[in-house]
């Protein structure tokens, strides 16, 4: 039994999709098949699933996990697997994985040979409820995540929630941002829901997956380009980016969700406090920062970003490519529910919101 949600140009295929899957490459005819994998994926994803594959035309690339490996020395080691293996033009790239995996394999496909056919098989919450639906792509440099990189769509999206039963309670958390952040920018009503939860291991993720991907999708699809809307999405990551880089430099790396449920506690202050110029905000209720402030604390505590240096941390939200002037772009919520894109904020506010952060 799978669900079907239809994009523009390709269709996202949720539940058991081996069947379909099986169909869409009967109809497609690939020569290969190169399926990138960490080593988890590989372990956990590819290992049980491999059946499914083609046994004499699949190769593996494999690489090494981590948002530190989304880098170009690991690019330069998949295209150089591409070649080596015969890759053409009609070749397709599978990427097995969470958000590494999909952003970096997604990139390296479409670049390769002015690009070939690829496919998102998301085995992270966070990559099925977010990554692999709207075709950003691309990979880390000079110390800014996701400075290079294209907008290209996969072919298909396959997943299932079967992948989640190996993940760690850590990456669920991750993942759990996500869908935190989707419900406070467009869905009041699922934000509600998301409430009653009170402890993720005994969440049934088909649940909550479906209503998320559809706020994604109903905004990509607008804005595939991030012109306006889409940046929307970017609620909690002007802060979360630049506190997930830092974090990156320390023992005590986060996942992209832990920092991201940071940024939206900041920005969910921001959006208090903040008042955009040419725009009639009122600013969010006090109310909604505090049951944002609460929820996120309860799922995620609190983390320690005490030592981060301020002035490093505010240029890294400067060098966010979302800004096109100096100023610091931000989207913002006018309550829970209500996303404001293009706001800005000065330099004292943004400490004002760090400080907020802290004193909790
Ligand atoms: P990830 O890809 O690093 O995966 C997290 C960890 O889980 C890795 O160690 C991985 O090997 C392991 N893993 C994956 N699937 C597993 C499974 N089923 N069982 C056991 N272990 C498994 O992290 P992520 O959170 O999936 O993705 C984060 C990345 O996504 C970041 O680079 C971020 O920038 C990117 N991202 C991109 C977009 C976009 O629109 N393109 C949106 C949000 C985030």
């Amino acid at each position: 039994m799978v669900q079907i949600l239809q994009l523009a140009d390709y269709q996202i295929v949720i539940g058991d999709f081996w069947q379909n899957f099986k169909g869409f490459l009967n109809q497609k005819n690939y020569t290969k098949i190169f399926v990138l994998v960490d080593e988890n994926t590989e372990t956990h994803c590819f290992e049980r699933v491999k059946e499914h594959f083609p046994q004499d035309n699949t190769q593996l690339i494999r690489t090494h996990s981590g948002e530190l490996e989304k880098n170009l020395a690991t690019c330069q080691v998949i295209w150089k697997a591409l070649f080596d293996g015969g890759a053409n033009r009609n070749a397709l790239f599978v990427n097995l994985g969470g958000g590494v995996i999909g952003d970096m394999g997604g990139f390296c496909a479409s670049t390769f040979k002015r690009g070939i056919d690829f496919i998102q098989m998301p085995t992270t919450l966070l990559s099925m409820v977010d990554s692999s639906i709207g075709g950003k792509l691309g990979i880390d440099f000079y110390q800014v995540k996701n400075s290079i990189g294209v907008f290209a769509n996969p072919k298909r999206v396959f997943i299932s929630t079967d992948f989640l039963t190996t993940l760690s309670p850590r990456e669920i958390k991750s993942g759990f941002a996500e869908i935190i952040k989707h419900a406070l920018i467009q869905d009041g009503a699922q934000w509600h829901k998301l409430l009653i939860i009170n402890d993720l291991a005994t969440v049934n993720w088909n649940e909550y997956l479906i209503p998320s991907l559809k706020i994604k999708q109903r905004i990509v699809e607008i804005d595939p380009f991030e012109k306006g809307l889409r940046k929307a999405l970017n609620f909690g990551h002007t802060i979360g980016h630049a506190v997930e880089s830092m974090a990156l430099e320390t023992d005590n790396p986060l996942t992209h969700g832990e920092a991201i449920a940071i940024g939206m506690i900041c920005e969910a202050y921001l959006s208090k406090t903040c008042l955009p110029e040419g725009k009639i905000l009122r600013g969010m209720p006090d109310s909604d920062l505090q049951a944002i402030t609460q929820f996120i604390l309860k799922h995620y505590g609190k983390y320690d970003i005490q030592s981060f240096d301020r002035q490093r941390l505010i240029a890294l939200m400067m060098q966010d490519k979302k800004n096109e002037t100096a100023a610091i772009n931000f989207s913002l919520l006018n309550k829970i529910g209500d996303v404001e894109v293009n706001c800005t904020a000065n330099v004292e506010l943004i400490e004002e919101s760090l400080e907020y952060y802290l004193g909790l």
